[in-house]
């Protein structure tokens, strides 16, 4: 996508990642004037875990006019269906029923075809794009970034004023800094794989993401395009270790675990291999330094049971964008700019944490599946799900109120809830 003759260029900003996060902060910056390279380590279209998107995912998609390319690609998604071993019936919630009406659905993707629309409206709002071109040394100064490439057209150096790093999961900037931590409250791995074959729910519940809860985590089952469907399993990390034989044979071994899953997927074929994740759950220490800031994954990640990631990158590359933008203008507002960044990002990092951690207790779980809706506090939960984390007024009390309900039915359980706080203890102590 980009002249790959020089050795040596210099721009504005580069940044180091073309996924989600990245091709985000890049259209948005490069609209605003700025010279942006993209360094991006794989060519697109290529596969990528992370396929169920939020409501308010298209909002940005709009905002970036992207939103009719994406719902050419996407199967609409209605709700959040929960089954339950402890619950006769399953439990969907409709974004529909949200505080904001307005963000009724989402979109279920194929990462390769999202991640590729988001790559080209960056070159096509103006971003330089280098695919296949890994960003291999990072040097920072007051006066700027260094970076080192290794790419197709060989080695090439960047000088730019300012980086960006969207290099999701590979956390470039927090390793140089060694500012990444695990998580201390969480800690999860996945095991997942592609299926057809896979039985739909019928009319408006045929796009909804599943999720199943099992002994040792929980199922997603998110159906996509082209008759595929993504079925993953997230567990206690422990568990993962308890394998023996080959991935294919533990995720059967795993499915095998859950009778609701075991029925929806009788007449499916697995048609990719599995994969699996290690513990996943991280965060840094702080989102920048001198002249460069962590957006997406690269900041931090803690688990995807409410399909928060890619919203979440793609809301930190928006906020990142202005930050970027302002740092960039007056140098002397930097330091302003990045903690008002970093605030922004925690505390929807924290909104959806608080839900993370708890959501294999029993209390969560029968809170989820029998709710009353006291003072609209289903609405509030249903708002959290649809990703309304920064916006309608009434979202934020409600999920205070919802808190209160749960500390208050755990206290009338007490047996029960100190067993699963222990064993989320120890799950995490386990891993580090
Ligand atoms: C098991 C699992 C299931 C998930 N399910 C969901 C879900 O259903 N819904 C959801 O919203 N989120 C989900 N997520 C989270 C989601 O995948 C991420 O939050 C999202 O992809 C973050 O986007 P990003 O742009 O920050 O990082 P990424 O999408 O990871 O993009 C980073 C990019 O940087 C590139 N890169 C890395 N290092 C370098 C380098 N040195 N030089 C050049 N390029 C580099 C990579 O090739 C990659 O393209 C899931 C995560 C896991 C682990």
């Amino acid at each position: 996508m980009a002249d790959e003759s020089t050795t040596e260029r210099t721009c504005d900003v580069v940044v180091i990642g073309g996924g989600p996060a990245g091709s985000t902060i890049a259209a948005l910056l490069a609209e605003r004037g700025w010279d942006v390279a993209v360094l991006e380590r794989d060519r697109h279209p290529r596969f990528h875990i992370g396929e169920s998107l939020l409501p308010h995912n298209n909002r940005l998609f709009e905002r970036l006019g992207v939103l009719d390319e994406i719902r050419e690609v996407g199967i609409v998604k209605n709700g959040a269906v929960f089954n339950s071993p402890a619950h006769a019936t399953p439990r969907t919630f409709y974004f529909a029923d949200a505080i904001d009406p307005s963000a009724p659905s989402a979109f279920q993707v194929h990462r390769a075809d999202l991640d590729l629309i988001l790559l080209r409206n960056a070159a096509r709002k103006g971003a330089a794009v280098f695919e296949e071109t890994l960003a291999v040394e990072v040097k920072l100064s007051g006066a700027g970034a260094q970076v080192a490439s290794r790419g197709p057209g060989g080695e090439r150096r960047w000088r730019a004023r300012f980086l960006v790093d969207a290099s999701g999961r590979d956390t470039v900037l927090a390793n140089m800094f060694r500012v990444k931590r695990a998580n201390r409250k969480h800690a999860s791995a996945a095991l997942y794989a592609h299926f057809e074959g896979v039985q739909r729910r019928p009319g408006i519940d045929s796009g909804n993401i599943e999720i199943y809860w099992f002994d040792h985590g929980w199922f997603w089952v998110i159906p996509l395009k082209r008759g595929a469907t993504s079925v993953g399993a997230v567990c206690w990390p422990y568990y993962l270790k308890t394998r023996r034989g080959s991935l294919e044979q533990f995720l059967e071994e795993t499915v095998a675990l859950c009778p609701a899953l075991v029925d929806r997927l009788r007449d499916a074929r697995r048609f990719t291999p599995v994969t699996a994740t290690g513990n996943y759950s991280y965060q840094s220490v702080r989102s920048h330094g001198p002249n460069c800031l962590m957006i997406g994954d690269s900041f931090a990640f803690v688990d995807p049971v409410f399909s928060s990631g890619v919203y979440l990158a793609m809301a930190s590359a928006f906020a990142g964008a202005e930050t970027v933008d302002a740092c960039l203008r007056d140098p002397a507002a930097a330091p302003r700019a990045v903690r008002a960044y970093e605030r922004h990002v925690r505390r929807g990092l924290s909104l959806f944490s608080w839900f993370i951690y708890r959501v294999t207790t029993p209390v969560m779980r029968d809170l989820l599946m029998q709710p009353r809706d006291f003072l609209g506090v289903v609405r509030g939960v249903v708002s959290l799900l649809a990703g309304d984390i920064y916006g309608s007024r009434g979202v934020r009390w409600r999920i205070r109120l919802f808190q209160l309900i749960y500390y208050l039915k755990s206290l009338s359980t007490p047996g029960q809830s100190a067993a699963a706080a222990r064993r989320r203890r120890e799950n995490v102590r386990a891993v580090g």
